[in-house]
């Protein structure tokens, strides 16, 4: 099967007035969700709801790759609600869901892999990746780009914010939207990357040389429901690099991650931070950067606490959302259903 396209995706120009429709989903894994979601995820999501319109999932049935325990991955797709209402997601401006309750995703994922090549799939670095790192090298992890691709086109969505990791899927749902409309007629809008303004990525604080991930965890990870004694004992304890001055470079891997939380958490500028921390040491450093999370993530704590309490309510949101999401699914649905030559059921005479 060829890649109907082989064109590189176009950088987005972003007008401050163009409602685009956004998409973007997290797993609802860890044990809350991390410093690095917050970073390069959920704040961005948070800011892009007025000029946006968003569509925002919990992807359960991405968590499945990693088998987790059924009661908890029920108990975590409930608390991954109040965390991202905590962190600003609206659900009055936005359409927040789980992807399990909308069972269109798989029906689409399975047309889609029909189109895929397998050699096309096979590419994907990041089942590679992920099966290196421990993850069951199932069909599942194998096929998740692909389910990732319905994901997205399933809601015509224009934009997708996406870190470098998934690019190359963003890739192959452009190549699987281009070929379905090549062979069915146009059907699926092609989704852009959505490139935020600022797009940092946390490193893990025990181990610079890797992101921080929800699935590592330990001491290099932050979790955004730590208690602020644990927030400061983990940044405290971050592996830095040899030399004293607070300066960002490549050979300081530990300081440069620690001056892009000190940065993001305070607004300044990494630029200004380097001149302020001139002649003082990392000690002084660090127990700046830990204040400066321990104060970003105490609103956030306080207001999860609130939203957990009520479990009713965040249900409601995702009951809402998949009411909402599902309009626009079973849209879609109906149209590929009839392109690809499905029997439309008959409805029985009553
Ligand atoms: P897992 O280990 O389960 O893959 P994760 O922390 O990588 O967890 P995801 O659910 O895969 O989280 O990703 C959610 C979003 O957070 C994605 O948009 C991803 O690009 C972003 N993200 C994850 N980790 C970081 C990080 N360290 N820095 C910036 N953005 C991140
Ligand atoms: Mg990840």
């Amino acid at each position: 099967m060829n890649s109907a396209s082989g064109d590189k995706m176009p950088p987005m120009d972003l007008q401050p007035t163009a409602r685009l429709r956004v998409l973007s989903g997290i797993r609802p894994t860890g044990q809350s969700f991390q410093l690095g979601n917050y970073v390069g995820a959920v704040r961005h999501w948070a800011a892009m709801q007025d000029e946006h319109e968003c569509f925002f999932f919990l992807a359960d049935l991405h968590a499945l790759t990693e088998v987790p325990d059924p009661d908890r991955l029920r108990a975590r797709t409930r608390e991954s609600v109040a965390e991202l209402l905590a962190m600003g997601v609206d659900p009055s401006r936005s359409t927040v869901f789980a992807q399990s309750h909308l069972p269109q995703h798989v029906e689409l994922a399975w047309v889609l892999g029909c189109l895929a090549g397998f050699g096309e799939a096979q590419r994907m670095t990041q089942f590679k990746e992920k099966a290196a790192a421990g993850t069951p090298a199932s069909v599942g992890l194998f096929t998740y780009p692909v389910l990732q691709a319905a994901d997205i086109l399933m809601y015509q969505a224009s934009a997708v914010p996406i870190g470098e990791d998934q690019r190359q899927h963003l890739e192959l749902t452009r190549d699987l939207a281009q070929r379905f409309n090549a062979r069915y007629g146009e059907t699926f809008a092609l989704p852009q990357p959505y490139a935020a303004r600022t797009g940092e990525r946390i490193k893990d604080l025990q181990d610079p040389g890797r992101k921080m991930s929800k699935g590592i965890g330990g001491n290099g990870t932050v979790w955004v429901l730590d208690d602020p004694g644990t927030v400061t004992k983990k940044i405290k304890s971050a592996v830095t690099d040899t030399g004293r001055e607070v300066l960002a470079g490549e050979d300081k891997a530990g300081i440069t991650n620690l001056l892009t939380i000190l940065s993001v958490a305070t607004g300044r500028p990494v630029r200004d931070l380097e001149l302020a921390y001139a002649g003082k040491g990392y000690g002084d450093f660090k127990a700046d950067v830990a204040q400066a999370v321990v104060e970003l993530f105490t609103p956030i704590r306080a207001r999860y606490a609130q939203l957990a309490a009520d479990p009713g309510h965040l249900d409601g949101v995702l009951a809402q959302g998949a009411a909402q999401a599902g309009a626009v699914a079973e849209k879609t649905m109906a149209d590929v259903r009839e392109r690809i030559g499905l029997l439309a059921p008959a409805r029985q005479a009553c």
